[in-house]
């Protein structure tokens, strides 16, 4: 059997970026330090130690969507750095940084189902904590290929782990569909029609790359309820949830295109009368749709909500950036943010394109024009794609 022991290289660590957007500053006081981290991989285990000056009062959680596990250190800082997993079976990546003043965190993605346990030993001076990676539990005795995958609840984590450069999925939403018209200009054409032939587009050009797998959430002219919409993304464990719209505006002289993400306060008046707008499409859901989920406090959906949020923005920027590039007209701050109902999936990186403005006569003739939509299906997916490999490069570089 084959037993590797890296070590890393201890490195001092001058700044690391917090995961996702609004984590605060460093505490002054920290009482441990982490001075190494090793990784050691087996055939079937993966375990990695991280010693520690100090007492870190560490902890383990799982996080769903995807399956990771996460070590929490609370008031203690690296010094040692974790930049790249080495090869083994069941963790694929790891990400790490602050998540609260006092609080650093590893975040492992699972190749496979796995269970973690954590083990530590009082050594001179502080401790080490070894979280231990094994394949998901299973009967005595060794489990076959074809047993394995009846264990296994959710058929997409299948024992055939994902390949590591994988494609990513990608959900397109055309917006609207079925009873809700959506927007409707002075002339008479409708949004939804407008989405869902700019989505088949740009659904097109996305397959064309080879990199990329698409799911639509719709492919006719059906209603489907805002809900429904991001959980179609969630149970694909979509990377990118792209939802595509073309709405009308009171100020019928305001045109381009804008991209909008997910915040709490709108970032302006054209954000939030829009998010209204598109959040009044559930009223032809019936009582159900219409009721509000009560929102979960939980800190982990929090963390992993932050992180998400954070990741849309970068995409939202590299987004508006392709539209630029390809001569793409975009309104003034054409990256905007309101509470959109479709893209609050806590695990999944969501953005809102509304192409142009149905309310604008020029929009209209260019929403219409299919040079036009094929050029502009053409950036987003070229900045898209180009945004995924970019991504997927700096988590294997850095963790992050
Ligand atoms: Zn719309």
């Amino acid at each position: 059997m084959r037993s590797t022991v890296l070590a890393l290289g201890l490195s001092v660590l001058a700044v690391l970026a917090p995961i996702g957007a609004g984590a605060a500053e460093p505490a002054e006081d920290r009482s441990a330090i982490i001075t190494a981290i090793d990784q050691a991989a087996r055939p079937n285990a993966f375990d990695v130690t991280f010693t520690l000056r100090g007492d870190s009062r560490a902890s383990v959680l799982r996080l769903r969507n995807p399956d990771r596990v996460a070590i929490d250190f609370p008031s203690a800082l690296p010094a040692a750095a974790l930049s790249a997993i080495s090869a083994n079976p069941l963790v694929s990546e790891v990400r790490h940084g602050l998540v609260a003043a006092d609080r650093y965190r590893f975040i492992f993605k699972l190749a496979k189902p796995a269970d973690a346990a954590l083990t530590r030993d009082t050594v001179e001076g502080g401790e080490k904590i070894t979280l231990a990676f094994t394949p998901a539990a299973r009967p005595t005795g060794g489990v076959s290929a074809a047993a394995a995958p009846r264990e296994t609840m959710v058929p997409t984590s299948a024992p055939a782990p994902r390949e590591p450069k994988g494609r990513a999925v990608v959900v397109i939403d055309p917006g609207h569909g079925g009873i809700d018209n959506g927007a409707v200009s002075k002339s008479g054409t409708q949004e939804k029609a407008i989405n869902l032939a700019f989505s088949r587009e740009l659904a097109a050009a996305l397959e064309k790359t080879g990199t990329v797998e698409v799911v639509l959430t719709r492919r006719d002219d059906t209603f489907i309820p805002l809900d429904e919409r991001s959980q179609i993304g969630r149970r694909r464990k979509a990377d990118l949830f792209v939802s595509i719209h073309a709405d009308s505006i009171r100020h019928g002289d305001l045109r381009g295109a804008t991209v909008y993400t997910l915040s709490d306060r709108a970032s302006d008046d054209l954000a939030s009368q829009i998010a209204d707008s598109e959040n009044a499409a559930d009223r032809f859901a019936g009582p159900e749709g219409m009721e509000e989920k009560p929102e979960v406090f939980d800190i982990l959906v929090d963390l992993t909500r932050r992180e998400t949020v954070s990741f849309s923005e970068h995409f939202a920027t590299s987004l508006v950036e392709g539209f630029g590039a390809h001569d793409v007209r975009l309104i003034k701050n054409p990256k905007r943010s309101a509470g959109f109902k479709v893209l609050r999936a806590p695990d999944m990186p969501s953005v809102l394109v509304e192409l142009g403005y149905l309310s604008n006569p020029d929009d209209e003739k260019l929403l219409t024009d299919p040079v036009w939509r094929k050029r502009t299906a053409e950036a987003i997916a070229q900045a898209t794609t180009q945004f995924l490999a970019r991504h997927q490069k700096t988590v294997a570089e850095t963790g992050r």
